[in-house]
């Protein structure tokens, strides 16, 4: 199904400028720096990139925030982040159409991501009265042992487009308590979003009397994340992205020693086990893969079957690839909307022709749609591919709703097939037998930084920290103790005796 319909790039422009101005932002035209929408695949506003003047500046002037921040008491800092979370809510559906106009996703997706944006507020809220540090025993008599959790400094976030905002959200709201200042660069494919984020930010800032300078925002290509990768002022480099941008990132971070977190492409794998209930396992397998347009890192790219119910699995499947409706974002039935470019359709297809060439059997779906309405956008029907081995096409991440099937007959076979990939995000079994539930996800089971029983591979919660291993990068993000990341430890040693007791029984003087 295709809805026909789309908006007029028109449509999209007023529609965008509408939600800007609701939030308070003038959007500042006269650049060359394009927002763009890829439900036409055209472009919204011209606007302007951040210099290298803009850059050092902001660098300098998030320097001298942090100083008087890292004092200011945490509850305190959370008071900022509970009045970004209001301001949120009460422009979830402003952002939400920010986020389908530029991002592509369908309105319950794009709302589902302000609304995570909403929950790490929360989270971060809570948090800022909970940086706990531990007390350990001394090992010397009148001696104490703390650790205590100190701010970090200037945290550079580098997004990528596929999560324009919540992203954005899990490192500033926890950087933002953890008493660091945040410099923001977006995805270039993002702007608009991001500018609302940063004026919401703002605002409460203003609100609540928190220096306005402990977040800025760059508008700008990869240069200008570059730029924050290189200086030593920028304590912490969060970046997003591809695994391609995180082997150049991290690098060039550690080469400076400063601290990285990555979290960077993945490769996720899904078990459908015989005694899987196939009707959970269907509906977790077709919003994993085809959701997002397949468009999220945790997306469902492997499936590995049970060889006995691998027939019956590809039917239903076939049957619901072919019934997915695609098209305007914006119409409440859609559930796949556009590729984010055509490059990426083009890498889609690429992928497509590697893997047939090797083997692999097309099943359903892969036709570009709406071609003719709008040949600057990308609609793709997801497409559902069997192979008989795990070839280097299948190995890599294509950002592109390809979900390749393949079979097993053991249990073992099936983790070792799971885990002979580069990446290492989100993984998951659909089973009702807990052995092998238990078996998938102990120390010999997924590799991932994310696994999962009985539901798909994406969709996580805030509350958790989200990362993953291998070439997904080592990072932890949001919630459980991710916060460290964004703070520095020091171990204390208080000595209340009168005599000097040296460590490990050393005699001295
Ligand atoms: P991308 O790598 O093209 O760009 C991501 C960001 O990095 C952009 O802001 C870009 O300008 C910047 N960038 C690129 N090269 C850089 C460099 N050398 N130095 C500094 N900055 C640089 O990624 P994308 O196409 O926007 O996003 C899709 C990718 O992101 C997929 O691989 C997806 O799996 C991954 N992703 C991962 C997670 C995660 O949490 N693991 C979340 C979302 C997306």
């Amino acid at each position: 199904m295709t809805s026909t319909t789309l908006p007029t790039t028109d449509d999209l422009r007023a529609r965008a400028r509408t939600a800007l101005d609701h939030i308070g932002v003038a959007v500042p035209e006269g650049g060359d720096f394009q927002a763009r929408t890829p439900i036409t695949g055209e472009n919204l506003f011209a606007l302007t990139a951040a210099s290298e003047t803009d850059t050092e500046e902001a660098i300098a002037a998030s320097h001298t925030a942090f100083l008087t921040w890292r004092t200011t008491p945490a509850p305190r800092r959370g008071e900022l982040v509970r009045r970004l979370g209001e301001l949120l809510r009460e422009h979830k559906s402003d952002l939400a159409d920010l986020v389908t106009i530029e991002a592509g996703k369908i309105r319950s997706e794009a709302l589902g991501e302000i609304q995570e944006m909403i929950d790490i507020c929360d989270f971060a809220v809570g948090l800022s009265r909970q940086l706990y540090g531990r007390t350990i025993a001394s090992e010397r008599p009148g001696h104490r042992l703390a650790e205590t959790w100190h701010p970090l400094g200037v945290v550079g976030v580098i997004s990528a487009f596929n999560f324009p905002a919540a992203v954005w959200s899990w490192n500033t709201a926890v950087a933002l308590v953890c008493g660091d200042a945040v410099i923001w660069k977006p995805s270039e494919l993002t702007p608009l979003i991001s500018l609302a984020c940063d004026r919401l930010l703002a605002r409460a800032a203003d609100e609540v009397g928190s220096p306005g300078e402990v977040h800025r925002l760059l508008l700008g290509d990869r240069t200008v994340g570059e730029k924050l990768v290189d200086d030593p002022r920028v304590a912490l480099v969060s970046a997003t992205g591809s695994t391609r941008m995180g082997r150049e990132v991290g690098p060039r971070v550690a080469a400076r020693f400063g601290r990285s977190l990555l979290e960077l492409g993945g490769n996720n794998a899904t078990i459908v086990a015989p005694s899987a209930d196939l009707d959970l396992a269907i509906q977790g397998i077709v919003f994993a893969a085809a959701g997002t347009a397949g468009q999220r890192c945790t997306t469902l790219r492997r499936l590995i079957v049970h060889r006995d119910i691998a027939d019956a699995v590809v039917e239903r499947l076939t049957a619901a690839y072919q019934k997915l409706p695609i098209g305007d974002p914006f119409d409440e039935t859609t559930l796949v909307g556009p590729l984010i470019t055509t490059t990426a359709l083009d890498a889609m297809n690429d992928a497509l022709a590697r893997v047939q060439a090797q083997g692999g059997k097309v099943l359903a779906g892969g036709n570009r749609r709406l071609t003719e309405a709008v040949p600057s956008a990308a609609y793709t029907e997801p497409v559902l591919v069997r192979v008989d081995e795990q070839t280097d096409v299948v190995r890599e991440e294509t950002f592109a709703p390809i979900l390749y099937v393949l079979t097993y007959d053991t249990l073992d076979e099936a983790i070792a097939l799971h885990n002979d990939v580069p990446q290492g995000l989100s993984s998951s079994i659909f089973t009702r037998d807990q052995q092998e539930a238990e078996i998938f996800l102990s120390a010999a089971g997924s590799d991932c930084g994310i696994a999962n029983v009985n539901i798909g591979t994406s969709g996580a919660e805030i509350g958790g920290a989200f990362g993953g291993e291998k070439d997904t990068g080592g990072g932890r993000e949001s919630g459980s103790d991710a916060w460290k990341s964004y703070m520095r430890s020091a171990t204390n040693t208080i000595n209340y005796f009168t005599e000097l007791a040296l460590a490990q029984e050393v005699s001295f003087l």
